[in-house]
């Protein structure tokens, strides 16, 4: 009875790794290898003590740790288990770490040994069955775990609309939602990147983004695995290493801040980019003057995408063809893009709206939100991205802005709403307004305007306070750079708070 495709990711993407066993896969800093034979055995290891945990099929493992190869072998030991995963920012704090518990209700829960105090306490609220621990060198109580498991392990067959992975949107308190994505989204989306940025023999990547959140683990790792291509893996972005490791790679994806950095670099130039065949930009607007000073000073043009959580990649600067500055390039092939009125109907003469997208890549829906899931998109299956943007005559497409409130700092996602309310739940505090200045380092500064309590007890309120009371409740990338006090914020005639007036007089 078993003739029925499996459409588990985790074939596709093995299906491409090399014959040679002793081929290298991960690159570590300190030149140790992980072959690719040996990412097998590993990802073995870690389906089989899942299955010895009791995490069945759908169940989901919910991830917070630094970026070490265990980590990759965590996750293909999931999608080979069956098992969902679902990553999450190592800046998350209590607040947000108990949100994802409680919502996701995960089987099991990895942290890094440093919070596990704090793990304990949130996953016996969450109800989740075990936690283990896995430190930033890849050890501690998973990897051992691992280690005594046999080193095979059929994968679990999956059909396509079986869930692989939720990633978190970045999202207001008590409403982040989860976008659930399939194992036929990922293997789209995979198969797609592969072929259109033109992954060939010979390939190796600079990784340097973080794995939690699509862009490192779904766009970068997949790429290279479809590849099987051996993979710098870096723990994070550093202009040094990068400037090292250059010479020896060939693609190299980043967020619009890594290329500002290698720019402020007096030796990145010409000479260390000679082995390099691609760079990739996205996550965030790449500003022109970046993508002109990239090209002068390397020799390159970076390619520059969009796409977000609820999918992956949407469109493309054209590999082959012309890669325009300050566009997202074209829908890729098998996505359709429309841009849309406030009334979904197609905006006409090249004007600004909303787009929409539609494709194999697209998510599923929203973890237990089915009519958020529902609003979100339209009767013939088109996803509200929330982003504003417009076509050119020649059919690449511009991000204008986001009409859902975004800011985007240093690559990481930030919703004001949920940094209002907690500043609003401060002693002696009225009301706040969040939002972005523009800032040549982060892309967007986060900076709060705070409106006190007239007559309040409870102390004097200050920016330093306010700061400091944020500190410990939520993620370092969420604390406003700069706080303001004023005495009461600008609204328009329906009473909503007019940013667009606030960034004007504080930018
Ligand atoms: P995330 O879900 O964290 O990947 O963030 C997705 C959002 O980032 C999108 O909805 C866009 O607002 C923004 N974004 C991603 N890529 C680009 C890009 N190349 N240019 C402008 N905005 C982008």
């Amino acid at each position: 009875m078993n003739d029925v495709k499996n459409e588990n990711l985790y074939e596709l993407l093995s299906s491409r790794f090399p014959v040679d066993p002793a081929a290298p896969c991960l690159i570590l800093p300190d030149g140790d290898e992980v072959s690719y034979a040996g990412l097998e055995r590993e990802a073995a290891r870690y389906a089989n003590l899942l299955a010895v945990l009791g995490v069945r099929p759908g169940d989901r493992v919910a991830v917070q740790v630094e970026k070490t190869p265990q980590a990759i072998f965590l996750y293909l030991g999931c999608l080979r288990a069956g098992a969902v995963f679902l990553p999450m920012n190592t800046a998350y704090q209590r607040h947000e770490i108990g949100h994802f518990l409680g919502d996701a209700t995960p089987r099991l829960f990895v942290c890094r040994p440093e919070i596990r105090g704090l793990a304990d306490e949130l996953a016996a609220k969450a109800g989740v069955a075990h936690v283990l621990e896995l430190d930033s060198n890849g050890r501690g109580s998973l990897a051992e775990a691992a280690a005594t498991q046999a080193d095979f392990f059929a994968t679990i067959a999956r059909k396509a609309d079986d869930l692989a992975v939720i990633l978190y949107t970045s999202g207001t308190t008590g409403r982040s939602k989860g976008a659930m994505l399939s194992h036929g989204n990922l293997s789209a989306n995979a198969r797609v990147l592969h072929r259109y940025w033109g992954f060939r023999p010979g390939d190796v990547l600079l990784h340097m983004l973080p794995i939690f959140h699509a862009h490192g683990l779904l766009v970068a790792i997949h790429c290279a695995l479809m590849n099987g291509s051996p993979i710098f893996f870096e723990p994070r972005f550093d202009a040094g290493r990068a400037l090292a490791l250059l010479p020896r790679a060939t693609v190299f994806m980043g967020v619009p801040t890594y290329y500002v950095r290698l720019l402020a670099e007096d030796a990145f130039d010409r000479g260390l980019c000679a082995n390099m065949r691609l760079f990739i930009s996205g996550s965030a607007p790449l500003l022109k003057e970046t993508f002109d000073d990239f090209r002068t000073r390397s020799g390159h043009t970076i390619l520059e995408r969009y796409g977000m959580t609820e999918g992956g990649m949407f469109t493309s600067n054209p590999y082959a063809g012309e890669r325009r500055g300050g566009t997202v390039g074209f829908p890729l092939p098998g996505t359709e893009i429309r841009i849309v009125e406030e009334n979904d109907a197609p905006v006409t003469g090249g004007g600004v709206g909303q787009l929409l997208v539609k494709g194999p890549q697209v998510f599923v829906g929203y973890w237990r939100m089915p009519e958020k899931t529902a609003e979100e998109f339209t009767g013939d299956g088109f996803f509200r991205t929330g982003d504003m943007g417009q076509w050119d005559s020649d059919g690449y497409i511009t991000i204008i802005g986001r009409s859902k409130d975004l800011v985007i700092t240093g690559g990481l996602n930030v919703y004001p709403k949920e940094i209002e309310e907690m500043i609003d739940g401060l002693p002696g505090v009225l009301e706040s307004a969040v939002f972005g200045l523009s800032d040549p380092d982060f892309g967007e500064a986060l900076t709060a305007v705070v409106v006190r309590r007239k007559n309040a007890a409870g102390g004097d309120v200050t920016e330093a306070g306010i700061v400091a009371a944020l500190r410990g409740n939520l993620a370092n990338f969420k604390i406003p750079k700069q706080v303001f006090l004023v005495e009461d914020l600008p609204r328009n005639a329906m009473g909503k708070v007019q940013k667009n007036v606030l960034r004007q007089q504080f930018g």
